[in-house]
């Protein structure tokens, strides 16, 4: 069997026709198999759900609980056969719950690695590399001028940034899966134990991390009395870059604007959204790990997708390494 019949890029997103589902796809179908929940992976709406225990359950949290028409978990690394398709999720390493999607036929095997990344991260399961004929990897940061700095090397230019200035309020932003409870876990594994105050939105899927095992110490809302403007002075406050745009922010005194994303890299990226504190924090693979997971898994075949493909795409041509881009459409890096 050649890899493309038993899964190719369809309009809605990578199809299985043996099978008939398909991989995180963008828009309504009747079977979908879903790698995480980032909202343009896993959206409300199909007929029935294949995913990990956590993302079914952060899927819930986001869409409510009838945000498909059935669902089923999958352990890890456990074969489930779907039509005749063997298939199996294995840890991404990128958000709690996040899995690479193995699927199997005939001695055949394709993973799709959703959304990876290699670095540490005490808030989710390492990324486990996987043996196949044809790997698929995004390529969000694939060019060589991306490489991602110590993520605690990172968070202690926050801490720092509070001696420094006391008496400003730290506004942190980051996206609200994934992104902000590692940068929330992080600020505690440099050794910051004071509360951390967060925007609303963030609330239930902190909440859901800290039932799932994932230590976030003193987290309370950051919610401002309207008498007292100094309440926040000094503080630590998480929210999603959206609400640092609106009135909320403005409520503080002083905010220092910080943001944690991979793009911080990208100078003109935070001069532009006026951050005045940029922390490179990425939850995908920088150019450097893409490699090397390519050279790990040692795969027939890659193919990429969402993200800069050409420059992968390249390198893994000059490695002798058969390479092509998918061109799939709707992925837009929510938890970069
Ligand atoms: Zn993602």
């Amino acid at each position: 069997m050649k890899p493309e019949a038993l899964l190719h890029p369809m309009p809605a997103g990578l199809y299985c026709p043996v099978g008939d589902f398909y991989i995180d796809p963008v828009r309504p179908v009747s079977r979908a198999l879903v790698t995480h929940g980032h909202s343009d992976h896993a959206r409300a709406g199909h007929g029935h759900v294949l995913a990990t225990r956590q993302t079914l359950e952060i899927m819930a949290l986001r869409y409510g609980v009838d945000f498909a028409g059935s669902t089923q978990a999958a352990g890890w690394g456990e074969v489930i056969d779907v039509s005749g398709v063997s298939v199996s999720f294995h840890p991404a390493g990128h958000v709690l719950g996040s899995a690479q999607i193995a699927i199997e036929k005939d001695g055949l095997r394709i993973v799709a690695s959703g959304d990876y990344k290699r670095g540490v991260d005490p808030t989710c399961d390492a990324f486990e590399p996987v043996a196949c004929d044809v790997f698929i990897t995004e390529a969000t940061f694939g060019l060589p001028v991306f490489h991602h700095p110590d993520p605690k090397v990172e968070t202690q230019k926050l801490l720092t940034s509070l001696r420094q200035f006391p008496e400003r309020t730290h506004l942190v932003g980051a996206y609200s899966l994934g992104k902000a409870q590692r940068v929330i876990r992080l600020i505690r594994d440099c050794g910051y134990d004071g509360p951390i105050f967060i925007h609303g939105s963030l609330a239930k899927l902190c909440d859901y991390y800290v039932s799932e095992g994932i230590a976030l110490g003193d987290l309370r809302p950051a919610t401002l009395e309207k008498k007292d403007p100094s309440a926040f002075h000094g503080a630590v406050v998480v929210g999603p870059p959206s609400a640092f745009q609106d009135r909320w922010a403005r409520r503080f005194n002083e905010p220092l604007i910080s943001f944690a994303s991979g793009w911080m890299m990208v100078r003109q990226r935070a001069k532009q959204g006026g951050v005045e504190l940029p922390l490179v924090i990425s939850d995908h693979c920088d150019w450097p790990e893409l490699l090397e997971t390519i050279r790990e898994v040692s795969p027939q075949e890659v193919w990429v997708t969402h993200g800069r493909e050409e420059a992968l795409v390249r390198w893994c041509e000059l490695q002798g390494l058969p390479a092509r881009p998918l061109h799939l459409v709707g992925y837009e890096d929510e938890g970069d």
